[in-house]
């Protein structure tokens, strides 16, 4: 090891990122640098601008415990204020000109010579670090469903990651498909603007309430105090999402009388009313889709797509449905993680040879054959309830430990034993067997059957477990 302090790489610049690169740079760490795909930072919050686009989990709870803020103009902070909150954020720890923006990582070589990460660029650039953190989220690259004919509709059709803000929906005819976190948020407010809105569900959702409001200008400076109890509170929910939680089957309960409440028409509510038990797919909030839906000019299409024509689209029994603009809710490709990098660990091992059945990591942050890897947001690190703030900062924290550990040992190589490895995934894959997600498919599933995106329960035992690094977990050289 010489005496250069060690290089440390962050792949990426949303929450993830952010607060890896703010964790090290506290405790000391000089040589850290983050590369950005994009022209300014931000991840999801920057990305995803679709109106009404906001974050169902309270900003004072969705925010990095050091950093919090008194001036959410709200309770639930909408994107546009979030964004702003990770530049400020950024910028008072230092972090923004430690960014290379337009700089997308396409690949990832572990050199075990000189024990060192080897990135390249998408432009063709290369850089080399010791320490490797790729923090590019799990919902960073949308879908499109695939529907025969896609390609073939004449008017704009957009994603909502990628809104088209110079399409005027103005009544207009939109078609929507899904109905998943980010369709919920964006049907409301363009069902203001257009002359017809169809919604194609495949799935219905469980929907509770918001305790949503305007923060008064007197009560900014007790924002922080509602920290705790959310936190609390959400710590319960996630115990909820145990298949026989009692929380679980309040939760329901509460589900259903939202629904009753807010949609009085039966045959509508039975459209809505969805057939599996509440948990398995992402439990929503919102307090003004329901009312949205039952509004004379909105149309909820149970039936599946099978065609998109030129002028619209076809559903499965044969019914036609013209639209000026098709608008995809359709969600992310979650589960091959890391896919956009071809990252090759010792021996030419791939990481998406590793992965093949589905991504698992110690922690959700170590991979066996990957020395010096230190993955954020990683497998069975995203969660059903509560804010993944939390838990990012949970594994920054841990991060630190390693990089700490390696700098005062001089160390040159991190690496988790398989043992230790294949010991946590199974531990992980258990308590997921009895968890509401085990129910159904849904994006926390990958296609072999593994939940791999979601840890189960509350996030108070993997703060506590990543809090220290467990002796004889990992090979240090
Ligand atoms: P999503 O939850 O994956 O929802 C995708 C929707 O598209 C689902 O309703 C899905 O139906 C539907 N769909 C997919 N393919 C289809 C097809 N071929 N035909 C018809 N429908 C189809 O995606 P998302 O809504 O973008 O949300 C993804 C995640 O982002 C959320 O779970 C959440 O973690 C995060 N998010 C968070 C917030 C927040 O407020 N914190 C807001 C937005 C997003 P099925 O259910 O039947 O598959």
């Amino acid at each position: 090891m010489t005496d250069r302090p060690l290089r440390i790489g962050i792949i990426g610049s949303g929450f993830g990122a952010l607060s890896v690169a703010i964790e090290l740079t506290r405790a000391g760490h000089s040589d850290v640098r983050l590369w950005e795909r994009a022209d300014s930072l931000g991840g999801v919050w920057r990305d995803n601008t679709y109106p009404g686009a906001g974050c169902d989990v309270p900003s004072p709870l969705y925010s990095f415990s050091y950093a919090q803020s008194t001036r959410w103009h709200r309770r639930y902070g909408l994107q546009d204020q979030i964004l702003e909150y990770l530049h400020d954020t950024a910028a008072a720890f230092g972090i923004t000109p430690r960014i290379r923006f337009s700089h997308e990582v396409v690949a990832a070589a572990w050199d075990e010579e000189t024990t060192s990460w080897t990135v390249t660029f998408g432009h063709g650039g290369t850089d080399t670090v010791d320490v490797l953190v790729p923090a590019i989220g799990q919902l960073s690259r949308p879908v499109l469903p695939a529907v025969p004919g896609i390609d073939t509709f004449e008017g704009p059709s957009f994603h909502s990651a990628e809104w088209d803000h110079s399409v005027d929906l103005t009544g207009t005819k939109v078609a929507v498909v899904g109905t998943g976190a980010s369709a919920i948020q964006l049907v409301p407010p363009v069902a203001e603007q257009a002359a017809e809105v169809t919604l194609f569900q495949r799935s219905a959702n469980w929907i509770l309430p918001k305790l949503d409001g305007p923060f008064a200008r007197w009560y900014k400076p007790m924002i922080r105090f509602e920290r705790p109890l959310f936190w609390a509170a959400a710590e319960q929910f996630s115990r909820g999402l145990d298949d026989q939680s009692r929380v679980g089957r309040l939760n329901q309960k509460w589900a259903e009388h939202h629904l009753r409440r807010q949609v009085p028409d039966d045959a509508l509510r039975a459209k809505l009313t969805p057939d599996y038990p509440i948990g398995c797919k992402r439990i929503l909030f919102s307090n003004n889709y329901y009312p949205t839906l039952a509004l004379p000019h909105v149309h909820v299409v149970t039936e599946r797509i099978s065609e998109v024509t030129p002028t619209g689209v076809v559903a499965a029994d044969g019914s036609v449905h013209d639209a000026d603009v098709i608008i995809y809710g359709t969600g992310f490709d979650a589960q091959d993680f890391l896919s956009s990098i071809d990252v090759t660990g010792r021996d030419g091992t791939k990481l998406a040879t590793q992965w093949v059945d589905g991504a698992h990591a110690y922690l959700g942050i170590h991979a066996p054959r990957f020395p010096n890897l230190l993955i954020s947001y990683g497998p069975n690190t995203n969660l059903g309830g509560g804010s993944i703030i939390y838990m990012l900062e949970a594994q920054a924290r841990h991060m630190r430990q390693v990089v700490d550990r390696m700098a005062a040992g001089a160390y040159r190589r991190v690496e988790v034993t398989e043992s230790a490895e294949a010991e946590y995934d199974r531990s992980v894959q258990d308590e997921l067997e009895h968890s509401a997600w085990a129910h159904c498919d849904s994006w926390y599933r990958h296609r072999s059957g593994r939940i791999t995106s979601n840890w189960p329960g509350s996030t108070h035992p993997y703060a506590r477990r990543t809090r220290t690094l467990e002796p004889g977990a990992f090979t240090w050289a």
